[in-house]
């Protein structure tokens, strides 16, 4: 059943490289928005300056356009409910939180950090929450007068919910169905800082209401922030409108024990970021998916598979396939284990289904960065058509085709020189002189003359098959022999020919 109105958000805190788990999020938002016709918008968390990395939010914009999920509204689109950025939005917060402290649902703080800092040492598992409170340093605690005071005395302070005792919060999770917390288990988190910003807690509750989201999917790991947001809707008395939750399972490492994380990827030598992030700070370059040489259709089609399935043994989407088939009721409520492999095998295919012309660009950029120079703009695409099919990452491309643009730096010789005799010489130099005159190179024609030839003579042409391919590429790998022979034409097949048998 397709729902109106449906606005969902993707909504990162721009603090580094956009691990794989938040694409999956982004996709997933997408593809709902896509499938009932509504809005995918891209808003920027970034209330917390403290985690704020310079470049984030440009290089998560361009992952996204790398995937082909393009927000509707966005800071760089615009839209309806602009800005989207929320320390662009500053200035809407605190009329909220001044609110809930008028209605008794929040209160000001003015514990310094050093108080809160000692306190936590002097105190096991210390929670500024409903046990602690009252002994704090509070509009709870101190006279109102006294609070005034500290006030206009510019003390700095923070707004912090008060979360009721003994009640029961839960909510309907398109996912996980009924979701119960203990109130008494939830402390008081704060919701404006001593600066004036928003916490994330309260931005997200009053965005999601302001700018009408229906839907909110995002990670597990937010599931225990849930309770507080709750509590935010039904204070704020916008409990009706509030956005139907979907929290995604984790995608868990490659043994299924944990979240996959950043260092996960370091030590096991796989990418957890969509595209190349360079943490500035530390130096250090976590590679991604983009730069390894994944196309986006292959990666998008891997993230979805990471938690839903469409209930057949179908594996290949295409993006606009993904939008008809998404369902909510097929994303499982288990982490889904990270297989590198099985995100090669996405590549490989996707490879394979992508025409040539869409390839080239590029193909040409790869091979150009190695070296080769490009001249026939015809020969590329039919050498990409003819070894598409044994390239499993883009860079592939190189290792596969270089031989077709210059001789094969290497010849391993080392294969063929043990069983090789003056019955194989003979029959490639009686082989040269045949194709020479030759003026059909197709590969159907080449097949032909060498095994006629290999049965005039005597010898068995699988004998011989792998001393050309190695003659004519380097080593044993490659597509069909004769194919290869009639793409690099006869008169380089003659000459990587008699350059090897001078070697042999
Ligand atoms: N800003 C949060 C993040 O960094 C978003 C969580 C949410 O979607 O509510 O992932």
């Amino acid at each position: 059943m397709v729902e109106k109105n449906v606005r969902v958000r993707f909504a990162p805190s721009p603090t580094g490289g956009l691990h794989l788990g938040g694409v999956r999020t982004a996709l997933f938002n997408y593809l709902f928005a896509k499938q009932h016709g509504g809005k995918f918008i891209l808003r920027v968390e970034d209330t917390d300056q403290n985690r704020y990395v310079a470049g984030a939010e440009r290089y998560i914009m361009d992952c996204l356009s790398w995937c082909g999920l393009n927000p509707d509204e966005s800071p760089d689109a615009g839209g309806a409910y602009a800005p989207y950025r929320q320390s662009d939005r500053k200035e809407i917060y605190r009329e909220y939180a001044e609110k809930l402290i008028a209605s008794g649902n929040a209160y000001y703080a003015f514990d310094t950090s050093e108080d809160l800092e000692q306190l936590r040492k002097d105190t096991p598992n210390f929670q500024y929450n409903l046990l602690y409170r009252n002994g704090l340093k509070n509009s709870l605690t101190l006279p109102p007068d006294e609070v005034a005071q500290l006030i206009a005395a510019k003390m700095p302070y923070v707004i912090r919910i008060k979360v009721p005792a003994d009640e029961k919060i839960g909510f309907n999770d398109m996912i996980r169905g009924q979701v119960t917390f203990e109130s008494n288990q939830v402390d008081d988190k704060v919701l404006l800082k001593a600066d004036g910003m928003p916490t994330y807690h309260l931005a997200v509750v009053v965005d999601d209401y302001l700018m009408k989201i229906s839907h909110a999917f995002r990670g597990e790991e937010w599931l225990p922030s849930a309770p507080v947001h709750i509590l935010l809707w039904e204070y704020l008395g916008w409990k009706n409108e509030m956005p139907q939750w979907a929290h995604l399972p984790l995608i868990l490492k490659p043994d299924g024990n944990g979240k996959l994380s950043k260092r996960d990827g370091i030590r096991l030598g796989f990418p957890v970021y969509a595209m190349n992030w360079l943490d500035a700070k530390t130096g250090e370059l976590a590679l991604g998916f983009k730069e390894l040489g994944f196309l986006p259709e292959a990666f998008i089609n891997f993230l979805a598979t990471l938690g839903w399935n469409d209930g057949t043994d179908q594996e290949l989407f295409t993006l606009k396939e993904l939008v008809e088939k998404f369902s909510i009721d097929r994303i499982s409520k288990a982490g889904a284990k990270f297989d590198y492999e099985k995100a090669k095998w996405f590549n490989a295919e996707w490879i394979k289904r992508t025409d040539t012309i869409n390839l080239l660009p590029q193909v040409k950029a790869i091979l150009e960065k190695n070296g080769i120079v490009i001249n026939n703009t015809e020969y590329l695409p039919s050498v990409i058509t003819l070894i598409k099919d044994r390239c499993i990452l883009m860079e592939d491309f190189y290792q596969q085709s270089a031989y077709f643009f210059q001789n094969p730096t290497q010849i391993d010789i080392a294969a063929i020189k043990p069983k090789w005799n003056a019955e194989k010489t003979h029959f490639f130099e009686t082989f040269i002189t045949k194709i020479k005159v030759e003026n059909d190179l197709a590969p159907q024609a080449i097949e032909t003359i060498f095994k006629t030839l290999a049965e005039e003579l005597g010898i068995k042409a699988g004998d011989l098959m792998l001393p050309f391919r190695v003659m004519l590429v380097g080593g044993k790998f490659g597509p069909h022999v004769f194919d290869i022979a009639s793409m690099l034409g006869i008169e380089a097949t003659i000459a990587r020919i008699k350059g090897t048998l001078k070697e042999l």
